[in-house]
């Protein structure tokens, strides 16, 4: 099966209908659609598109921010959740990213309690649409504002704690995790759970001029791609190779161009 699918963000100036005429021509057979290029869209219209196009909805990106310091923010964060699961259930996609949060200043340990309550409170919704979540660990650089869940081992605990839900998983993103000494066990241990359940694949640029919006093309950086992306496949994950990429620098590029680099890139790593 082709295994390459593209995030709607790594193509971020095209809007998700030139996604649908751009991808399929390259090989690229999935698709992970980022919300905000849902923005004034026809849900199921979107899915029909996707279809049409002949591309496979993989994920929605992103639900999670769960941690607040006030019950009203953490109320709303949970609505924006439950609003995130109908979306997905509208345009037939499985599954969605938490990227879980963090707030500056509050401990990580509240905040991971604050994250495991928020997921718990989601679940039986996501049950009833029929959408799994999976919890994305992201790089400590991110503990600060966007994730107290920074590692696999942190996903797994959380899954635990929430009783492991069928509903309930893990996205790998081996630009968050590639560092941890732990990982390939946590890998097979999430493979073994039955939680392993996307994979997003770039690299890491050295040096790194920007902490969130200059990651590199499969080969531009240091990441063991290959090797992970191994590991993945042993602990039986059979999914998509999701390209995700947030980079000024190939944004300002043309984006046919960049979509041909990913598809050459994506061929050279798995070869
Ligand atoms: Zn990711």
């Amino acid at each position: 099966m082709n295994r390459l699918c593209v995030h709607t963000i790594t193509t971020k100036p095209l809007s998700v209908e030139e996604c649908f005429r751009q991808y399929p021509p390259r090989g690229v057979a999935g698709i992970t659609i980022w919300r905000q290029a849902l923005e004034g869209r026809d849900l199921p219209s979107v899915k029909r598109q996707a279809a049409d196009a002949g591309l496979d909805i993989v994920s929605l990106c992103r639900g999670g921010f769960f941690p607040a310091t006030t019950d009203a923010a953490r109320q709303s964060a949970i609505d924006d959740n439950l609003r995130a699961i109908e979306q997905a259930h509208a345009i037939g996609a499985p599954l969605i990213v938490l990227v879980c949060g963090a707030v500056p200043g509050q401990s990580l340990v509240e905040s991971r309690k604050q994250i495991t309550d928020g997921i718990g409170s989601v679940l039986a919704a996501a049950e009833h649409a029929g959408v799994k979540l999976a919890i994305e660990p992201l790089h400590p650089l991110y503990a600060d504002n966007r994730s107290a869940v920074n590692t696999m081992r942190q996903a797994h605990e959380i899954c635990d704690a929430l009783g492991s839900p069928k509903q309930l998983g893990i996205a790998v993103d081996v630009y968050h995790v590639w560092w941890d000494p732990e990982l390939e066990e946590q890998i097979k241990h999430a493979g073994r759970t039955g939680r392993l359940d996307a994979f997003h694949i770039c690299d890491w640029k050295t040096p790194t001029v920007d902490l969130l919006n200059d990651r590199g093309l499969m080969g531009e950086g240091c990441i063991n791609i290959r090797e992970i992306s191994e590991w993945a496949d042993e602990a039986g994950f059979k999914g998509y190779r999701e390209v995700e990429i947030f980079s000024d620098k190939w944004w300002g590029e043309d984006q046919a161009f960049f979509l041909d680099q990913i598809a050459s890139r994506y061929s050279q790593t798995y070869s």
